[in-house]
């Protein structure tokens, strides 16, 4: 499998509108990079201008793809001036290269640093996730993860049992069992992500995770839900269907679910569900446009 590499040089501000953007057609994921990484009070940030890369997979659906990103671009262009986009022909054997060449080491809240599997770095007192990012989302690079690390550091509980809706490389499983989760379940859409996740838990010499493909439906059946804490960080329109299709069920009485995945701009109607639903507002996480409610269900009246 040959990859087409977008690359789009960008003010920082719109970064995270153009990634949003293109990640419904980037089969290989969407990188936003700088060659410099500052850390905050809270967490590192990429600094200067930013490129973003979307790696799109070079198969029949190919030409429709990028015609459709192009017309999202061309929209997102008017708002600010866009420069045109670079494509580079990626053979598969450089796919992990690549990726090397643009994906550092990241502290991210209080605790964490995501590692790129091929650096070691000081890890200085926090806890190590490392991350071969392959084929999936989920490198610590994007606010939509590091906002659902945030709130696992704040809400995880050890001895929780956790699930992961939308896996992706594994990040926020691994995470929560190195804080102390009981087991985990992963589920993704996207079968491929499966073996991605699987070996980023190798890496992480962890145990008690278990990565599968599959979505809301498989969540709900599984012998473990209700769950303590479930993570589902997709896409606000999906996780609009998933709540009503019954997400909140997956969340034991007084356990936690944690919304990511959201612009600011489309977090009132999901707000007015979840208040439909029998959870209190916990915490609103935010990083840049993107945000993330923190809700703890309330104990069945
Ligand atoms: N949890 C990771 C990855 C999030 S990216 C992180 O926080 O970084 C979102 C993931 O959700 C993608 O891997 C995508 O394949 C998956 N996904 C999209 N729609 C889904 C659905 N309906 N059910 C399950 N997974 C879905």
């Amino acid at each position: 499998m040959n990859w087409l590499e977008l690359s789009l040089e960008v003010e920082s501000e719109l970064a995270d509108d153009i990634a949003a953007a293109l990640i419904p057609f980037a089969a290989g994921g969407v990188a936003i990079t700088s060659s410099r990484i500052e850390d905050d009070e809270r967490s590192g940030h990429v600094a200067g201008p930013l490129i973003i890369r979307a790696y799109l997979r070079d198969d029949e659906a190919l030409e429709e793809n990028r015609t459709r990103l192009e017309r999202a671009l061309w929209y997102l262009g008017r708002i600010q001036e866009l420069p045109d986009p670079v494509y580079t022909w990626i053979p598969d054997q450089d796919w992990q290269t690549n990726w090397r060449k643009h994906y550092k080491p990241l502290t991210v809240g209080e605790r964490f640093l995501i590692v790129p599997a091929w650096e070691s770095p000081e890890i200085g007192g926090r806890i190590p996730i490392l991350i071969n990012p392959g084929m999936a989302f989920g490198t610590g690079t994007h606010p939509t993860t590091r906002l659902c690390l945030r709130a696992l550091e704040d809400i995880l509980q050890p001895g929780d049992r956790v699930a992961d809706l939308g896996a992706g490389s594994g990040i926020l499983s691994i995470a929560a069992r190195k804080c102390g989760a009981a087991l985990v379940h992963g589920w993704d859409i996207d079968e491929h992500t499966i073996s991605v996740a699987e070996q980023n838990q190798a890496l992480n010499k962890v145990s008690g995770i278990s990565f599968a493909a599959g979505s809301l439906p498989d969540l709900l059946a599984s012998p473990a839900a209700p769950y303590d804490v479930v993570f589902a960080n997709i896409l606000a329109h999906i996780l609009t269907d998933m709540l009503a299709e019954g997400l909140g069920d997956s969340v034991r009485p007084g356990g936690h679910l944690i919304l990511s995945g959201i612009l600011a701009d489309q977090l009132p109607p999901i707000q007015k569900q979840l208040e439909a639903l029998h959870f209190q507002h916990v915490a609103l996480l935010r990083e840049e446009e993107w945000c993330a409610p923190v809700i703890k269900k309330l104990p069945s009246r």
